[in-house]
């Protein structure tokens, strides 16, 4: 094997995501002595954020929790968009000096430690061409994220041969797609339907939601009031901290309620189902999951946004 390139660093990271960029930033003010790489696969950074991009993308948790500790959420929203959060990551890459480190379309496919020289030996491939890169570190950090990039899962579905409509999967939304007076079946019922069930139905004529079983659903405010009082009151670092400490706590508490007390939170999530609905519709059917709070991730939905009464104008879908 030609090597290209070969190199010895105190640290390699892989992965130039939410993780990668946050190890580095601790990295350099924990050990400021230390030399790091990191290898993005990608030609870009920002891992999730920059590669999902359907309508409406954005977090489920909120940012003071999501963000770094180290650098304050500023933005009023806390339940953020897709490319709020990739400016976010950006910016923080670029004033942390981190971005000089990243070596973009360097693909990481194995490692192997030896004992006796105390250090991981990493073989990569570079750019179009694969060109293999070997690089040797005492550290490795895999902040690689935890599902393929090149494909999103796609299960079978029968009859798809047949289908004379467009199947898009989420993952590799194409750019301009335009919805507008046409007819939307969104499957599934996790975190990406119901982001994508309100953005669509601004334009679709129609759209349904087809799940296999229901999920639990929770309208949280997208901006949160307090935080926003915190920062016009405070200094930055310290509103933050405080808003990130209060949703943490909060957070385990609720989750914390989830498990004692499965009953009494399952009649709060669908009382609170209920009110934004409305009458008229099944909840026992469509929003009462088999499961018990938490026994599997609960969808946040900013501002009630899944809910048609949550929006000025009416809207079918
Ligand atoms: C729409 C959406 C919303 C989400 N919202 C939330 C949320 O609100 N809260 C939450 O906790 N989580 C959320 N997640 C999960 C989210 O993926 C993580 O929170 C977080 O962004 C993961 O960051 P990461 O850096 O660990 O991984 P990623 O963002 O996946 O980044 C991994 C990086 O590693 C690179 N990489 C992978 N393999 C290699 C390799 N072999 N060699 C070199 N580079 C490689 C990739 O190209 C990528 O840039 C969400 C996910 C999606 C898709």
């Amino acid at each position: 094997m030609s090597m290209q390139e070969e190199q010895h660093v105190d640290v390699l990271i892989v992965g130039a995501g939410l993780s990668g960029i946050g190890a580095a930033c601790h990295l350099q003010a924990s050990c400021p002595g230390c030399s790091y790489l990191i290898f993005e696969g990608r030609e870009r950074s920002g891992g999730t954020w920059d590669l999902f991009r359907y309508p409406g993308v954005r977090s489920d948790s909120d940012m003071y929790t999501l963000g770094y500790a180290f650098r304050p959420w500023t933005q009023p929203k806390s339940i953020a968009d897709g490319h709020t959060i990739l400016g976010y990551l950006r910016e923080t890459a670029a004033q942390h000096g981190v971005d000089a480190k990243i070596r973009f379309n360097h693909r990481v496919l194995r490692a192997s430690w030896s004992t006796p020289e105390a250090c991981w030996t990493v073989d990569a491939e570079h750019g179009r061409d694969r060109q293999p890169v070997r690089l040797r570190c005492n550290f490795l950090f895999l902040c690689s994220g935890y599902y393929r990039y090149d494909a999103g899962y796609t299960p079978e579905f029968a009859g798809t041969a047949a289908y004379t409509g467009r199947i898009v999967h989420p993952q590799h939304w194409p750019e301009g797609l335009d919805v507008s007076g046409q007819r939307v079946v969104v499957i599934g019922s996790g975190a990406t339907a119901v982001t994508l069930v309100p953005a669509l139905a601004k334009t679709a004529a129609h759209v349904t939601l087809l799940q296999r079983s229901p999920t639990y659903v929770v309208a949280r405010p997208a901006e949160d009031p307090i935080a926003n009082r915190l920062r016009r009151l405070l200094p930055a670092k310290l509103a933050y901290g405080l808003t990130r400490w209060k949703n943490v706590l909060l957070s385990m508490f609720f989750f914390k309620l989830a498990r004692s007390r499965p009953e009494r939170v399952k009649r709060l999530i669908l009382g609170g189902v209920r009110q934004a609905l409305g009458p008229g519709y099944d909840v026992a059917t469509h929003f009462t999951p088999r499961y018990k709070p938490w026994d599997q991730r609960v969808c946040v939905v900013p501002d009630g946004d899944l809910s048609p009464r949550s929006r000025q104008a009416p809207r079918r879908w």
